[in-house]
């Protein structure tokens, strides 16, 4: 699909949460407030059964991993001790002509996949080309255009992650001029230098500002984990490895949030910590590479659609760390960090607290601050990427067109919508009777208005896996019709058989097995 399609898709999706209930702007009465979101009435069902998801597969399936679920107010010592207050900077650029102001690092890791999507599309010229005996492999090592590419594209990612990581300012604002990188919206190269900015928001408490009473709403889950080490060890009977998973609010003062819930300044976080052995730290951090990779090739993802991506500077408290990207409408982009954190954030809390946060390994018969290996996904980023893996508009023999969410069925919203054919003849009253059997086991929708067609087509747009039709020849041989979203194939099932027949497709342990 062309750069302009996709975006065109991306704009169809975002029309299509507001318009069935997914994702609506905040207080839309008043304009909205810009990049904020409220979930609907199938958004919240689709956000929760993407919560619980992570939480089976992380809690649930490993008795090693516990939850727990911190307050967003942390002492402020924390973020000293954490780094934030010092380190969580990103650093600013703005276009003098348009006012617009950019993160300096995503300018240029844009430029730097404009350059990508040029290799990728000569290799699908030379592909239509070549056809059959086209070789991939031997073309991207000896074809003239994709080697200066290559080449150019390395010179920027060393020149880049050197800048990065000596915090040098002024070579980023250089890059991004050497580039020839333009505003977007004014089309000017007319930059101010570069500048870092904070991204925690602070707060009061109480009603005397002073120092002591400034707070910072939490830019990460991460630390209500840490700063719970020892409560969670002396409680939980658990012995290193082993985790402590949660989910939660953070909050970033974005320096430009946008791609809908791609980037907001109040997101969900679902992040584990993995306490290790020191020294054991990286088999861990492969260890959970795997098995998130397959978490997300459970939803339904499929493997070109996701990319590991190792980052080029490691933040502050790392080292090791990876992303798993997903290719969103935008391009590729992170869903989920995997950091190794060493023991950073403990061994710092451990000194600004003056308490002790070690772990006794009786096996060693020595003392240690653990290291830490991280899994943090972004809920609402995994909403998205589901949403968009599963928007599709289907032409149909007929001519007709429909659009559809195939969402993975444990995940959907509705699993199963119950509909009289017509709206009397004791219809209604069987179908409710269907509606009160499942409704303990399902999210079932109950629809009589319009006819079955439409009701059909609301229920593809929202992702429900099966409609269940009841009509005149149910009331005598106990038969309805259930119809499967995917196929739209349509059969006649006893009423008794309905619950089995739902349970094979909404089964959430199958990806996982
Ligand atoms: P980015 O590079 O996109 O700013 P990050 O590397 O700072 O992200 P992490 O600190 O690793 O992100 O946070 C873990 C996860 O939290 C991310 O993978 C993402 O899914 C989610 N996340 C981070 N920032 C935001 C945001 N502003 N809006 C929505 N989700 C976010």
């Amino acid at each position: 699909m062309s750069k302009e399609a996709t975006q065109n898709t991306f704009q169809e999706i975002i029309s299509h949460c507001k318009e069935y209930g997914f994702i609506f702007p905040s207080s839309e009465i008043y304009d909205g407030l810009g990049a904020v979101y409220d979930y609907g009435p199938y958004g919240i069902e689709l956000k929760n059964n993407i919560q619980q998801y992570w939480w089976k597969a992380m809690v649930q399936l490993n008795e090693n991993i516990v939850g727990i679920d911190a307050a967003i107010f942390m002492h402020p010592k924390t973020w000293k001790a954490s780094g934030h207050v010092d380190a969580f900077n990103d650093p600013l650029i703005d276009n003098k002509d348009s006012k617009k102001r950019y993160r300096a690092d995503v300018l240029i890791e844009d430029a730097m996949a404009k350059i990508e999507e040029k290799i990728d599309k000569e290799v699908d010229k030379a592909q239509k080309k070549f056809g059959e005996s086209f070789n991939k492999e031997m073309f991207l090592q000896t074809n003239p255009n994709v080697l200066r590419n290559k080449e150019k594209l390395n010179t920027i990612e060393t020149r880049f992650k050197k800048a990065l990581e000596e915090n040098d300012l002024a070579d980023l604002k250089q890059i991004i001029v050497d580039l020839e990188i333009a505003c977007p919206i004014s089309g000017s190269r007319n930059w101010t230098d570069v500048r870092q900015f904070n991204l925690m928001f602070a707060t009061e408490v109480g009603s005397v500002a002073d120092e002591a009473s400034t707070i910072y709403l939490r830019p990460e889950t991460a630390q209500g984990i840490f700063v719970n080490f020892l409560n969670v060890l002396n409680t939980s009977r658990q012995r290193i490895p082993f985790g402590i998973a949660q989910v939660g609010k953070a909050f970033r003062n974005e320096i430009v949030a946008r791609q809908f819930i791609f980037r907001t300044r109040e997101f969900e976080q679902m992040e584990m910590q993995f306490f290790v052995r020191p020294g054991s730290e990286m088999e861990w951090y492969n260890k959970w590479k795997e098995a998130r990779w397959k978490w997300h090739r459970s939803l339904g993802f499929a493997e070109e659609s996701l990319k590991f991506y190792d980052h080029l500077k490691l933040a502050h408290y790392a080292n090791a760390a990876v992303d798993i990207q997903f290719n969103f409408p935008f391009g590729f982009k992170e869903i989920e960090g995997i950091h190794s954190r060493t023991d950073f954030d403990l061994k710092n809390h451990q000194e600004l607290s003056g308490k002790k946060l070690q772990y006794f390994d009786p096996e060693l018969n020595q003392s240690y601050i653990p290291y830490v290996v991280e899994t943090s996904i972004g809920l609402n980023r995994t909403f998205l990427a589901v949403l968009c893996n599963g928007f599709k508009n289907e032409k149909l023999e007929d001519g007709s067109e429909r659009t559809v969410l195939a969402l993975p069925p444990f995940l959907a919203p509705v699993q199963i919508a119950v509909f009289p054919l017509v709206k009397k003849d004791g219809l209604p009253e069987k179908a409710r009777e269907i509606f009160d059997i499942l409704k303990w086991d399902y999210k079932v929708f109950y629809e009589e208005k319009d006819s079955i067609g439409k009701r059909y087509r609301r229920q593809d747009a929202l992702g429900t896996p099966f409609c269940i039709t009841v009509d005149h020849d149910t009331l005598t041989d106990n038969q309805v019709t259930i119809r499967d979203r995917d196929t739209m194939k349509q059969e006649r099932i006893s009423i008794e058989r309905l619950k089995e027949v739902v349970n094979e497709k909404v089964d959430w342990k199958k990806g996982l097995r």
